[in-house]
């Protein structure tokens, strides 16, 4: 009775008058009701969303937030700000955050409360590194990476939260993981859950898989039992594979 949840991060590419033409094409050609569609767009293209998207089913999300409510914070963005162009979902997380933009788990965790508190969903993003993966970490990491940023939420709140599991790795290489190994990886974080809040929350909460997620393989990672959905990067930046993708 989990909903899957296709999305599709844009990360830093398109224009705004870019996003335009592909928010009118794809409300022309998707319309969906026994899966959820989120496109994150950047922060400069979510008004033109709210406007074009706002007659289909498809959803807004965005790619980060500040965890702060207002104020002295130059460049940064609020999640009322958000909430107020229509946003839904908000990634938290993502691992290019982590990388490069120093973003520690406890600026996670304040990130997914603050995206809690102003009533939209986080996508709290998780998955182990190459070097992680080859030392044998990677259940190691997602707990710790699942713990420490979910810290804090009450078991309603937490039902709330999309978890997805992106080894860095399989991001943008075209070296997706096998749907086995994704699926047992997804497993043991539904099992973190469980143990960390209730089987019920477990039950609940919603695990996509991200990495190289393409219209050739989505189906086979929708058919595993644990996957719920995928974020995905590339292959959501046009719309033919957008669609097919939330289509599989
Ligand atoms: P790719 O689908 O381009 O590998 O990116 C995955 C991702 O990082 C989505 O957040």
């Amino acid at each position: 009775n989990r909903i899957p949840i296709l999305a599709g991060n844009w990360k830093m590419n398109k224009t705004a008058s870019e996003s335009e033409k592909f928010f009118e094409e794809v409300a022309e050609k998707l319309d969906v009701d026994e899966v959820e569609a989120v496109v994150c767009p950047p922060f400069t293209s979510l008004q033109a969303a709210k406007s074009l998207l706002s007659n289909s089913s498809i959803k807004l999300g965005a790619q980060n937030v500040h965890f702060e409510e207002k104020g002295a914070y130059t460049g940064e963005i609020s999640p009322d700000m958000l909430k107020d162009l229509g946003v839904e979902y908000v990634i938290v997380g993502h691992s290019e955050r982590r990388a490069m933009f120093g973003e520690s788990d406890e600026i996670v965790n304040k990130k997914v409360l603050a995206v809690i508190n102003s009533k939209m969903k986080p996508i709290l993003c998780v998955g182990e590194t190459l070097e992680e993966k080859e030392d044998n970490k990677t259940e190691e990491v997602c707990k710790t990476q699942v713990e420490e940023g979910l810290k804090g939420l009450t078991k309603a709140q937490l039902e709330n939260v999309v978890i997805a599991y992106e080894p860095v790795w399989a991001i943008g290489t075209g070296k997706s993981a096998t749907k086995e190994d994704a699926n047992e990886t997804i497993a043991f974080i539904r099992n973190t859950v469980k143990e960390f809040a209730s089987n019920d929350v477990a039950q609940q909460i919603r695990i996509q898989y991200g990495g190289s997620v393409k219209p050739e393989n989505i189906s086979d990672y929708m058919a595993m039992s644990d996957i719920d959905g995928a974020l995905v990067g590339g292959a959501s930046l046009k719309v033919p594979s957008f669609v097919d993708i939330v289509k599989f």
